[in-house]
């Protein structure tokens, strides 16, 4: 996503709108894009810098840790800000930045259930009692001393 300095007005810039998903390279590691990224930002030029603060959300699709079924996660950057200094290029590409931000606030550990609105299957057979261990069967041996 770039910015083109001069469409800065010096009072800053508000940018609202959809961008492509910055993370779909992650598909192999079991994130996959369910949706373009949303983002709000203003943005400004002061002392030769460029500044940037507002809020990122990315749809993504993983997989549960507890009962590996998938769920769609909405990644939240609730406050995305950076500040650069400009060094004579007239664009600015916000993804690096964004794309950062969004793998920072992805959980390592993805539960279906985090958020509360749903119930994860894989906490139920957690809390099973485990399998009772089968005594060894000796009866077929038995039997075989039997017909000594
Ligand atoms: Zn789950």
């Amino acid at each position: 996503m770039k910015v083109h300095l001069k469409q800065i007005p010096p009072d800053g810039l508000h940018l609202e709108g959809e961008e492509d998903c910055l993370i779909s390279d992650l598909e192999s590691e079991g994130v996959r894009c369910a949706g373009p990224m949303q983002y709000k930002i203003d943005l400004g030029i002061s002392d030769g810098s460029l500044w940037a603060n507002g809020s990122l959300t990315q749809p993504v699709e993983l997989t549960c840790v507890g009962c590996l079924e998938k769920f769609v996660h909405d990644i939240q950057v609730p406050a995305f800000a950076i500040h650069t200094e400009l060094h004579g290029p007239e664009t600015v590409d916000l993804s690096p930045f964004m794309r950062e931000d969004l793998l920072l606030n992805l959980p390592a550990h993805p539960r279906c259930d985090r958020e509360g609105g749903r119930v994860c299957k894989g906490a139920k057979l957690e809390a099973a009692p485990p399998v009772a261990k089968r005594k060894p069967d000796w009866s077929a041996l038995d039997k075989l001393k039997l017909k000594k």
